[in-house]
């Protein structure tokens, strides 16, 4: 039977509506960012998002009604955490006066989650797709708060997610955030490094990478920026200038081989049936590329997200929702949700 699920996305700096219907995958999708927003202030304020939000979702909502008949869905979604706890809230309540006003069946979705599960969205609606081919599966999930590497399972019940490492201190995405700032870019700063690296030499310099050894399940990112702040306090000016493209380069690059290593540890210590790239980092092209490269040398097919669903979005919301409803749980908002709950 055919059905069709909304979701709704607020967690951070984007307002998202998407609609998922089975057989098709997405239909309707429009992501609001709010970049222009935070970028003079070097990052996100919760204040300001929460703001954006309240009117974003009011033209989201005005727009899709233009050209869809939301009586017709059969359920909604909303991310309820992780996130910021007002931005949470703007999402929740929109999606709550949709359920009244529409009388439709409403649940809460894990933000990452939705994010393991993106990588799927272009193939889960082909009939010769099944998760008993892919699972287990390693994912490994970058972005701006975020840095974890999980293996999914699934069962009848649904799935199950085990957290095999994460950082310590600063997510990737925060990484490369920062060290763009100390380099002069703004906010956000990884799309802007990957940019500048293009034409950088990536072995012209070299910057640490902690946990390097196999039994170490963690990341950590902050002493990498703390060694790149160091390293530009030692040079002048104008010779940063000369060599920005191979610095940008050389940290991209250490951050890259950090996040692979630990995959390629955890595909020679088990086997997994597929490997997963998500979040906004996994828009990187040396990420992708050097996940290609693996999967390819332990024979795994990998899944990516296309890149406009790398960032946040609310189609992986509405995907979620169509793999979740039937269960139907009660939900509460919580910030600090992980990977493993619901
Ligand atoms: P998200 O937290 O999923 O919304 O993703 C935002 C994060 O992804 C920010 O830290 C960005 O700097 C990072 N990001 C986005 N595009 C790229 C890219 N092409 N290369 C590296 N990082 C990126
Ligand atoms: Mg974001």
């Amino acid at each position: 039977m055919l059905m069709r699920y909304l979701g709704l996305e607020s967690s951070c700096d984007e307002s998202a509506i998407a609609i998922w219907e089975t057989g098709k995958g997405i239909v309707y999708e429009q992501v609001l960012s709010q970049v222009d927003s935070h970028s003079p202030y070097g990052g996100v304020m919760p204040s300001i998002a929460i703001r954006e939000h309240l009117v974003g979702f009011q033209i989201l909502l005005e727009k899709i009604q233009l050209s869809v008949d939301l009586k017709r869905l059969d359920g909604i979604g909303v991310t309820h955490g992780p996130g910021l706890m007002g931005c949470l809230g703007v999402g929740l309540a929109y999606a709550q006066s949709l359920q009244l006003i529409l009388r439709k069946p409403l649940m809460g979705i894990n933000h990452l989650q939705g994010h393991a599960l993106s990588p799927f969205m272009a193939h889960a609606y082909a009939p010769s797709f099944s998760w008993e081919q892919i699972c287990p599966h390693l994912g490994l999930l970058v972005s701006g708060g975020n840095t974890l590497l999980f293996k999914m399972t699934h069962k009848e019940a649904g799935f199950t997610f085990e957290v095999l490492a994460q950082t310590q201190d600063d997510a990737a995405g925060e990484a490369l955030d920062k060290g763009a700032r100390l380099l002069g870019f703004s906010y956000p700063g990884g799309p802007l490094i990957e940019q500048a690296a293009k034409q950088g030499d990536a072995k012209a310099f070299q910057f640490p990478e902690a946990f390097k050894k196999c039994d170490e399940w963690q990341f950590s990112f902050s002493g990498l920026k703390t060694s790149l702040r160091y390293f530009l306090d030692k040079h002048p000016k104008t010779w940063i200038e000369h060599h920005k493209s191979s610095i940008c380069a050389a940290y991209e690059e250490a951050i890259v081989n950090a996040l692979t290593r630990k995959v390629s540890c955890a595909l020679q210590q088990t086997h997994y049936q597929s490997l997963g790239l998500s979040g906004g980092v996994a828009n990187n092209e040396r990420l992708r590329h050097a996940c290609q490269r693996i999967a390819q040398h332990y024979g795994v097919p990998l899944f990516l997200p296309e890149k406009s669903h790398c960032g946040d979005n609310a189609s992986m919301i509405a995907f979620l929702t169509s793999l979740k409803l039937e269960k139907i749980p009660t939900f509460h908002l919580n910030p600090n949700l992980k990977i493993n709950e619901d």
